[in-house]
């Protein structure tokens, strides 16, 4: 199975597409946490990244595209993959049609998670997360709560809150998101790929509203 999510930030694209992974084996590529890790790391792609994420702007498109030809070619992507994040714009998209016609994959769906601003911006400023690498959990101050304040329930490593999920920040995000990746919705459209799903409510309705559009 591919899959690729669409949504703004706060959409809850993460929080899905792990419980997606995990139900049916597949590679999760998040394109945000692999940049975040490439920041951390000092790579090149994460010295020509951080700039730009630190503003709430795109990384420029030819450092996401080597990233993902890279990480789709790996054999942990053979048996099925969720795109989380990327493609983010429609260069981004085509370029991701060469990759997957390259690799003689096809996209099986694109969902889109549809959430309205004013919850984004809730959403994303009360989030946070796990930095522990191999854990990568997430919270939220009032959704969903960890058991002791600011320590993850999983790996017990103390929460952060994202630079970029602070309030000045995240009105850039969402105004990048409806400039430049929501046309991405009626691409997928003309591609009969997309479905459309309320990203308002409880997580696991929301998931078991995924799981009919794919079956
Ligand atoms: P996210 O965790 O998905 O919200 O991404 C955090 C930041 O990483 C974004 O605000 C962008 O700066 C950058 N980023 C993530 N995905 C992409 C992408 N596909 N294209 C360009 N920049 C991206």
């Amino acid at each position: 199975m591919r899959i690729l999510f669409l949504g703004a930030p706060g959409a809850g694209k993460g929080t899905q597409c792990k419980k997606l992974a995990s139900k049916y084996s597949l590679a999760h590529l998040s394109s945000g946490d692999i940049l975040r890790d490439a920041v951390k790391n000092g790579t090149q792609a994460g010295l020509a990244a951080k700039e730009f994420m630190d503003k709430g702007m795109l990384v420029p498109d030819n450092v996401l595209i080597d990233l993902f030809r890279e990480k789709l070619a790996q054999p942990a992507c053979s048996k099925g993959f969720i795109l989380d994040g990327f493609p983010r714009n429609l260069a981004q998209a085509e370029s991701l049609d060469g990759l997957l016609s390259e690799l003689k994959a096809n996209l099986d769906k694109v969902i889109d998670l549809k959430t309205a601003d004013d919850l984004l911006e809730e959403r994303i400023t009360g989030r946070r997360v796990c930095p522990n690498k191999a854990c990568n959990a997430v919270y939220h101050i009032k959704f969903s709560k960890p058991k002791q304040d600011g320590v993850c329930d999983l790996c017990g490593t103390e929460l952060s809150h994202r630079s970029d999920d602070k309030p000045e920040l995240v009105k850039q995000r969402l105004s990048v998101y409806h400039e430049l990746t929501s046309p991405l919705i009626e691409f997928y459209r003309g591609k009969q790929l997309l479905a459309t799903v309320n990203g308002e409510g409880e997580q696991e309705q929301i998931f078991a509203d995924i799981l009919a559009t794919l079956n």
